[in-house]
């Protein structure tokens, strides 16, 4: 295989006509396959099925503090689950609150709340000030950007680096622009990216000084023991933000939806105690308490952070046959050709390729034309537009392995395609 660059009009022409045969082919065979979002696969979810008989109908349904977790109260969640997810992101109990099914919940909630009322310390809230806005490293997780988007918060897109964001950039920017209020961070196996932010991007962040009193580091920890080829660890920001004297400019989410079950697993809140305090006074308006009977379920099953590693094992030796179909299919069909490049991540759920300018748009046109649907291109920046047009975010957990290889041997045609469309103009 020669580099498509290095190719003359007459071979790429050449070329074209033999994907379009190939491609063509894929379109008889009327494929319906969906790599569109992150999800869990069966065969994973089948993995978590013994959870549902660890709270039988014979269980004395009590949290170690004697609380029947059937009945109303403990807005923060039981003191088993707190425990359990404390040790899991390595803080105390006391910075932790237990929630609902979702932190994506818990992230839109933390936003809308800062709108109407302000966070502490803050003097206003960020509803009432002129304008406001968020930093967007990208490509990033397009449902933290719908929620900017929606409550009409403006998104400035920061660069991904190998290591991160572009910390230059964002410590330029926080220090001097006060209606700057927040950053979205996916530190460990960022999405798309698969990236894990270094040390010393994670010292950065704490060190920042914003001009804006009321500034949140939003710190989206949701992939943080997704490991597979290997164990990539961040530094905790709690004690970072701690020891830099700023503990309260920082809230951390995560769950187990891509540990037990997306939409039907735990999430939780964490930040300083203040931060934590202030957060429940408001949120014991909202809710009483949160679905108690699952948190129970969850602690009982997976008893300890050891208990959750030795699943995540099982989970990685589903998961990682799958990424090595998506990598070696890429370096085998796409590599040679020089037309796009990707990141190996060693855990999380996805593949993030960048393909020729102007061509991710056509990728995942030409693709669910012929039956496989992708996550949309641009999805993966701020406002769904993506300045180059070129990258792609690939979700390889759904699909059974078999499915997998054939929409990814149509992925590569796709890709070949546009980029020969491409320098063909
Ligand atoms: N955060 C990130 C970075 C994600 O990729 C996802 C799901 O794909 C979520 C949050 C959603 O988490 P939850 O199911 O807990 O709302």
């Amino acid at each position: 295989m020669i580099p498509y660059s290095q190719m003359t009009k007459e071979q790429l022409a050449a070329e074209k006509e033999s994907l379009l045969a190939s491609y063509n082919e894929f379109k008889a065979r009327n494929l319906s396959l969906d790599m569109s979002r992150g999800k869990p696969g069966k065969v994973q979810l089948d993995l978590v099925n013994d959870m549902m008989n660890v709270l039988g109908a014979d269980s004395d349904y009590k949290a170690e503090n004697g609380f029947d977790v059937r009945n109303y109260g403990l807005l923060d969640g039981i003191p088993e689950a707190k425990k359990l997810f404390a040790d899991l992101l390595e803080v105390e109990p006391k910075n932790v609150i237990v929630g609902g099914n979702s932190s994506l919940n818990m992230m839109y909630d933390a936003i809308a709340r800062a709108m109407c009322f302000g966070v502490l310390g803050g003097k206003k809230p960020w509803g009432k000030q002129k304008k406001i806005k968020f930093l967007c490293p990208a490509p990033g997780y397009d449902r933290h950007f719908a929620i900017c988007e929606l409550f009409g918060i403006e998104m400035i897109t920061i660069k991904m680096n190998s290591d991160g964001p572009d910390m230059d950039t964002i410590e330029k920017l926080v220090s001097k622009d006060a209606s700057i209020k927040g950053i979205w961070c996916v530190p460990v196996y960022s999405n798309p990216d698969g990236i894990t932010y270094s040390d010393e991007v994670v010292k950065r962040f704490a060190n920042l000084s914003p001009k804006a009193k009321d500034f949140r580091i939003f710190w989206d920890n949701a992939y943080c023991v997704h490991h597979l080829t290997g164990e990539d660890k961040v530094l905790n920001i709690i004690d970072e933000c701690a020891k830099t004297g700023k503990p309260d400019m920082v809230f951390e989410f995560a769950s187990t939806s891509k540990i037990s079950y997306p939409g039907a697993g735990v999430a939780v809140m964490i930040a300083s105690e203040d931060n934590i305090n202030a957060t429940k006074k408001q949120l014991g308006i909202q809710t009483i308490g949160s679905d108690k009977i699952n948190q129970l379920r969850h602690v009982r099953y997976f008893k300890s952070v050891d208990g959750i590693k030795e699943h995540m094992k099982k989970l990685a030796d589903t998961i990682t046959p799958k990424f090595e179909v998506v990598l070696s299919k890429l370096d085998s069909e796409i590599r040679p050709l020089e037309i796009a490049d990707w990141q190996t991540p060693n855990g999380g759920y996805f593949i993030s390729l960048n393909t020729f300018p102007e061509c991710a748009k056509r990728v995942v046109a030409l693709c669910k034309e012929a039956g496989v649907v992708l996550t949309g291109a641009g999805a993966t920046f701020p406002y769904g537009k993506d300045p180059e047009d070129k990258n792609i975010r690939i979700a390889p957990t759904f699909p059974p392995v078999e499915e997998l290889q054939m929409a990814m041997e149509l992925f590569c045609i796709c890709v070949k395609l546009a980029s020969v469309e491409k320098l063909l103009g």
